[in-house]
């Protein structure tokens, strides 16, 4: 441990300057979000006209009809216009929230209705809980009606939205309800660790997110999904019986199948697992179900246990402990930096002593435009990881020595062709648009891929 702490301690000497320098941090924050959004922005422009072709490229053209192809061209370019506007909107938002000293005020309003219930600012954690709900729902507001406007006017006209003005409400109130009772433990966890650990909290931390992670692994699926969607054991039948066989050639400790009905909100469809390394259960969308044939929907499965076999959920989440440590790592020069509060409008009074949950909040601004490159690498390692669940599904009749699967690419191309006409996805894709934004290859890009990796095959026999 000693190891660690001296290293740590090493990286603060070098950031000694953030809590003595008066640097306007708030000029940065403005620069850097508006340097990420109009980035973004440029993506869209460039992606913009390909909405406008009128033909689909040449190896979709055999499996894509033309009506097909231009409803997927106005979802695509109504969503793009879409996207342009909202994001411009909520960045001047923010920018205005963050020069008008919105998150100053926010911790003085906490106060105040600490104040109210006979409580001091000597409480700090409470003051935290409630400062945090009061942003995040004050934020939380201004995009609302966006949200609104692009299930019920977008979706809607594209003939996915499948949600209620009820449900929507219901919804949204629940996902406040959980993201109160899950966030309101966890920042009072989080922020005790802080006191009692001292400068010596990032191994603490570290372990805590953790095991944070984990629980979450168990609760989404037991406690919360079942709030917001139903899970029903998949039916009998040739798709239960093909892929209770596939997983158990593979040694998949398959625990329950379900179909979830992701139809009750929106048509679009999907596949996927979860669960303990020894218990794991696979969800599939009923949408997919109606829209595949058996044999197709066992293909997308045999890629999602792909995902399983190469250990993707595992390795991506050893990658975030990653990125979660540096981010710690580098916190303790941030927070005890009066400068840093000073610069975004707290009183002397505040920045003299710095809350930790407004040092992290400002430090993680301050991190936006690195984020924005950790994303970009993130989506390039998950796209490698599609890429290679898809070849684990063509390879399948090797490993499984299993005839009856040479055509398990087949089957998948097909499915993803299928998926991806019903969901009017995008077929023109610009490749920096792409790289950007996408965590899945484009569907050229995997079709061409499953068929590399049968012309492959057949050389080796
Ligand atoms: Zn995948």
């Amino acid at each position: 441990m000693d190891f660690l702490h001296s290293g740590l301690a090493a990286v603060q000497r070098h950031l000694a300057f953030v809590s003595v320098d008066p640097i306007n941090w708030k000029f940065y924050v403005q620069v850097f979000s508006w340097g990420v959004t109009i980035f973004e922005s440029y993506l869209l422009l460039r992606q913009y006209p390909l909405y406008s072709k009128t033909s689909p490229p040449e190896a979709l053209a055999s499996h894509i009809t033309q009506e097909d192809f231009e409803k997927s061209q106005k979802y695509g370019k109504d969503k793009a216009k879409f996207s342009i506007f909202s994001k411009l909107f909520s960045q001047c938002v923010d920018s205005a929230m963050l020069q008008y000293g919105f998150y100053a005020w926010c911790w003085g309003a906490a106060g105040t209705i600490l104040g109210k219930f006979g409580y001091g600012t000597d409480y700090e954690i409470l003051q935290s809980i409630i400062f945090s709900f009061t942003m995040y729902l004050l934020s939380s507001l201004p995009t609302l009606p966006l949200s609104i406007y692009s299930t019920f006017w977008i979706e809607e006209r594209h003939g996915f939205n499948k949600t209620t003005p009820g449900l929507f409400v219901t919804d949204l109130l629940k996902s406040w309800l959980v993201a109160f009772a899950l966030g309101a433990p966890f920042l009072a966890a989080f922020l005790y660790i802080f006191k009692w650990a001292g400068d010596r909290f990032v191994p603490w931390l570290m372990g805590f997110m953790i095991s944070f992670q984990l629980l979450m692994v168990i609760l989404y699926p037991t406690v919360i999904q079942p709030l917001f969607n139903k899970l029903t054991p998949l039916s009998e039948g040739e798709l239960r019986t093909r892929v209770e066989s596939l997983a158990g050639k593979l040694r998949f400790p398959l625990k329950h199948l379900y179909e979830i009905d992701g139809s009750k909100r929106s048509s679009h469809s999907n596949a996927y697992f979860f669960g303990l390394p020894w218990s794991k259960h696979i969800v599939i969308f009923d949408t997919l179900i109606q829209q595949s044939k058996p044999e197709e929907v066992e293909a997308v499965l045999a890629h999602e246990l792909g995902h399983w076999y190469y250990l993707h959920p595992t390795k991506m989440m050893a990658i975030s402990q990653i990125h979660i440590f540096t981010i710690l790592a580098l916190f303790p020069a941030f927070l005890h930096a009066p400068p840093l509060l000073r610069s975004f409008d707290f009183p002397k009074l505040v920045s003299a002593a710095p809350p930790t949950i407004v040092a992290f909040l400002l430090f993680q601004m301050i991190l936006t435009p690195l984020e924005a490159f950790i994303s970009i690498g993130m989506n390039a390692v998950s796209r490698h990881f599609e890429w290679e669940a898809d070849r684990f599904a063509c390879e399948l009749q090797d490993k499984l020595n299993e005839k009856s699967m040479n055509d398990m690419g087949d089957r998948l191309g097909r499915a993803l062709i299928t998926l991806h006409v019903k969901n009017l996805s995008t077929v023109w894709v610009d490749w920096l648009y792409s790289a950007y934004h996408h965590s899945h290859p484009t569907l050229i890009e995997r079709l061409r891929g499953l068929e590399s990796f049968r012309t492959k095959r057949a050389k080796k026999e």
